[in-house]
């Protein structure tokens, strides 16, 4: 048993035990961390609201043989901002629900750290740009290594006529290569996508109001494809 640091962003917690509060965080060394908040949900101001989710915080940590205990925390950055605004929170809480699905524990994921950094603190310090979530998805996708092919035909590699959007193949499709269940792309949209999964989250292109939504609509379905289910956060938005 031994002292331990890490810092972290909070994703998500859930209470545990009687009185204990599990905090699962996103450490850019270590992965997806459970910890354990102990006393939390007696005495709610020992840790006065910073393991709420999406503050990034700096950990002592007391190891235990399953969870590690929280003895200390110190903030780094609260996101306070964001939280006042609704569209904003629900942005914030598909970026880290997306992380929270992909990270693994004790694996040093320091790219996906950094993108939901970057994602959370735009969303701070700036407007809601109606693509960042959009763009997020396509980049955390590409971090875990299923990045969707969207300057060449995912079947025969061509770079034109990409009119067809397949989840299955990981990108577009030309006219030669489309699948029955292939998505049909507006002209333009293809090189929409492109431009998003290729901008700084912080520096992205002026918005298409006409593919906007589409966009959405097709990096979500794909992100959903690769993650075997649905987007909890972003179900909110479709009733
Ligand atoms: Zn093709």
């Amino acid at each position: 048993m031994a002292i331990r640091h890490d810092q972290g962003i909070v994703l998500r917690g859930y209470p545990f035990g009687e009185a204990d509060r599990v905090v699962v965080l996103l450490s850019p060394n270590n992965g997806k961390l459970r910890t354990v908040a102990k006393g939390v949900r007696k005495t709610k101001s020992r840790f006065g609201g910073r393991l709420e989710p999406f503050s990034h915080v700096d950990l002592v940590l007391y190891e235990g043989r399953n969870l590690d205990t929280i003895t200390q925390v110190t903030m780094i950055e609260p996101f306070h901002h964001l939280r006042g605004d609704l569209d904003k929170v629900v942005a914030a809480g598909t970026m880290v629900e997306v992380a929270d699905a992909v990270a693994q524990e004790e694996e040093s994921s320091i790219r996906l750290f950094l993108l939901l950094q970057r994602g959370l603190r735009t969303l701070d310090l700036g407007g809601l740009h109606p693509d960042l979530v959009t763009a997020y998805l396509l980049k955390a996708a590409d971090i875990v290594g299923v990045a969707a092919q969207l300057d060449q035909c995912a079947g025969c590699g061509r770079p034109d006529e990409l009119t067809r959007f397949s989840f299955s193949a990981g990108g577009v499709l030309c006219e030669r290569c489309r699948t029955a269940g292939a998505y049909a792309l507006r002209p333009g949209l293809t090189h929409y996508l492109a431009q998003l999964a290729g901008s700084d989250l912080g520096a992205l292109p002026n918005v298409d109001d006409s593919f906007s939504r589409e966009a959405m609509g097709v990096a979500r379905r794909f992100v959903e494809y690769h993650l075997e289910r649905k987007l909890q956060s972003l179900a909110v938005l479709d009733g």
